[in-house]
């Protein structure tokens, strides 16, 4: 029997150079759990070594982590990408890491901190995690979905580093499982401002990059249980799993 939870799907730790440096796993699992979320996707620019840490800090919480990335693509187009698990993320990191120029500058972008459960700086991130790929959107959207991940188009009503600010439109070819409408409009309004994308799934997302804003707006889903597989079925709209849609 589906039921109703609240899935936060892109969400930001310290790794991030833009994320602030209190957003470490363990404060980070504390705030999904105040704010009453029952999953969680962790989407790092181009990067994932903090999610296996998240994890690890959610472990004996009721909170599910799934895991993913925010790609930018050589359109400089933000794109979500959610997988079943940490192996099927660590191939798709290869894959981006392989298309990703450039070293941090951290004086410019400040640091990107791998930081365990127990708060201890593990290591530090020496990509340019900021940049963009050489992957053009569809690159991105193909491998995602070969390796059986979900592909989200980010934030597309933001004016910069989304899909319609950078193509001016969705295309069909990218094979988009949903689309993201930010915190600020919300999924009623985004269907007031893209009528024309009315065959997608839209969802919404905090994007936080500061603890103050974790929560801040998530999509509630019906599923049977908070899982990868259920989100999957949710943004097909299949087997009586779907995303809650407020009023317009
Ligand atoms: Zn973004
Ligand atoms: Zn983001």
């Amino acid at each position: 029997m589906a039921r109703l939870y609240a899935c936060d799907l892109h969400n930001h730790t310290c790794l991030s150079p833009c994320a602030q440096l209190d957003m470490h796993p363990r404060a980070l699992v504390a705030a999904c759990l105040a704010r009453g979320l029952d999953l969680v996707a962790i989407t790092d620019h181009n990067a994932s070594e903090n999610i296996v840490h998240v994890m690890q800090a959610a472990r004996d919480t009721p909170l599910v982590v799934i895991p993913g990335m925010e790609v930018t693509t050589k359109e400089e187009a933000h794109v979500l990408a959610l997988f079943a698990s940490l192996e099927t993320v660590g191939l798709f990191q290869e894959i981006i890491y392989s298309r990703l120029p450039g070293d941090n500058d951290e004086r410019r972008f400040g640091c990107q901190p791998i930081v365990n459960e127990r708060e201890e700086v593990e290591a530090f991130n020496t990509h340019l995690l900021f940049s963009a790929t050489t992957m053009a959107l569809n690159d991105v959207t193909g491998n995602i979905h070969s390796l059986g991940g979900i592909a989200i188009a980010s934030h597309i009503d933001r004016s910069f580093f989304s899909i319609i600010s950078q193509l001016g439109c969705v295309p069909e070819s990218a094979g988009f499982n949903g689309l993201e409408i930010s915190a600020a409009l919300g999924i009623a309004g985004g269907r007031r401002r893209f009528p024309g994308l009315s065959r997608y799934t839209f969802i919404t997302s905090s994007d936080a990059h500061c603890l103050n804003d974790v929560g801040r707006s998530c999509t509630m889903m019906y599923l049977e249980s908070p899982c990868f597989a259920e989100i999957q079925l949710a943004l097909a709209r299949r087997g009586g799993r779907c995303v809650e849609e407020p009023l317009p």
